[in-house]
């Protein structure tokens, strides 16, 4: 199914985002208040639930159909920010669970009993050279003990589940940095109690993002997710999914941005006539919408190869780089096409422009990305 065939689908989300306007955002985001009520309507319509198999209780539904749902999200104006980590976290899970691990975790995922939002991977000092994380699981009478710290871990203060990337073998001289790490299902529930805490961070947007600390935390064993070791493999699977739904949030934004841009350059008018007759306006808007189409091409080129069984890591990567260029770029010629207005709150062209913003950045930075093109497409040597 191409991403063009979520008619209804992409209706009903637009349905349900109309519940939420501007004003609730705008409400949120000054207060840095978790949209809860929208996460809530988001789970009981069963949208976060779309890539759960149907075995497990959810619906099945190819990755195409993740990006729909949160491609039109964002078209709306809202943001999916506080919830879209469980349509790609619960793949670490999918993918490298065991049979026990899956039946008691992704059915209470999938009717929204249990939310595994969180994904605990980034630390303060290694950053993006995730091979070098500190954070230590240490094997003890039947549990991890778990020590260290995670940093940029968001919406943990809402969820009841995290993945936690930490290194189960000190690592040695002959070792690559990438081995010895394990992935655990860290119920946070259990860890709050036991040595677990969570320190909000604020941001430049509303993100509901933290730093984790754990001080002898006690994981059981059967929380490991796959073979000890191996989990820096298992983050990686998870990754050209999780660059592929960013992008379609990305592509969403830069299509509200473009519309309400091109709107209001229709309607104002100065020097008796609508600022959007200029070239020098309309110019930079058509611009943003050239790239934001071209983008959208990659983003479902790279979905295509997914679907296909690929593992389209170069189009992943280039979605995402693409994507969050182009709704950067809309955020932009948004701000300047709405003059003073731009900066006004109740316009929500300043909001956007600063939750997009994070997508140049997170969860990959656009200048990794560009390492990763040059050395594993371009063949040129590797950089760092
Ligand atoms: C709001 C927010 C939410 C986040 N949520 C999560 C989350 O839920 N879970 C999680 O694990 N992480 C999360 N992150 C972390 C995010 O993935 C990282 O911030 C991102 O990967 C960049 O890492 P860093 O901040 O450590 O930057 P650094 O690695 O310190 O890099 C800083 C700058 O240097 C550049 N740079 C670094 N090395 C090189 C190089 N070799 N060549 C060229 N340029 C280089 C980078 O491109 C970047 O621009 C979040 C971050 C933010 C800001």
């Amino acid at each position: 199914m191409t991403i063009e065939a979520y008619e209804e689908l992409r209706d009903a989300v637009a349905r349900l985002c109309t519940k939420f306007p501007g004003q609730y955002w705008r409400e949120c985001d000054r207060q840095m208040s978790y949209p809860a009520e929208f996460v809530q309507a988001l789970t009981d319509a069963g949208w976060l639930s779309a890539l759960i198999p149907e075995t497990y209780g959810g619906a099945g539904l190819p990755l195409s159909a993740g990006a729909a749902i949160l491609e039109e999200i964002h078209k709306s104006g809202a943001n999916a920010a506080a919830c879209h980590a469980q349509m790609y976290t619960m793949g670490t899970l999918l993918r490298h669970g065991s049979e026990e691990q899956k039946q008691k975790y992704l059915p209470g995922i999938a009717d929204g009993s249990i939310r595994l939002q969180a994904f605990g991977v980034t630390e303060p000092s290694s950053g993006t050279d995730t091979g070098s994380l500190t954070t230590t699981a240490t094997l003890n009478k039947g549990h991890y003990v778990i020590n260290g710290q995670k940093i940029w871990t968001s919406r943990a203060e809402h969820s009841d589940l995290m993945v936690l990337l930490a290194r189960t073998t000190p690592l040695t001289a002959q070792m690559k940095k990438t081995q010895g790490l394990s992935v655990f299902l860290v119920d946070m529930r259990d860890a709050l109690s036991n040595g677990m805490t969570i320190r909000p961070i604020k941001t430049m947007m509303n993100h509901a993002t933290t730093e984790v600390f754990f001080d002898n935390v006690q994981v059981p064993v059967e929380n490991l997710i796959g073979d000890d070791g191996k989990g820096f493999r298992y983050i990686l699977s998870g990754m050209n999914a999780e660059r592929i739904l960013i992008a379609a949030e990305c592509i969403g934004d830069a299509k509200w941005l473009i519309e309400k841009t091109a709107t209001y350059a229709k309607e104002r008018s100065v020097f008796g006539r609508a600022i959007g007759q200029n070239q020098g306006v309309q110019f930079p808007i058509a611009k943003a919408y050239a790239n934001m189409r071209a983008a959208e091409l990659m983003v479902r080129e790279a979905l295509r190869l997914y679907e296909a069984g690929d593992n389209p890591g170069a189009e992943a990567n280039m979605a995402k780089m693409l994507a969050a260029d182009a709704s950067n770029e809309a955020a932009n010629v948004a701000v300047q096409t709405h003059g003073g207005f731009g900066f006004a709150e109740e316009y929500d062209i300043e909001r956007k422009f600063r939750e997009t913003r994070l997508y140049q950045v997170a969860p990959i930075s656009t200048n990794l990305i560009l390492s990763y093109l040059s050395e594993h497409v371009l063949g040129l040597p590797k950089s760092y």
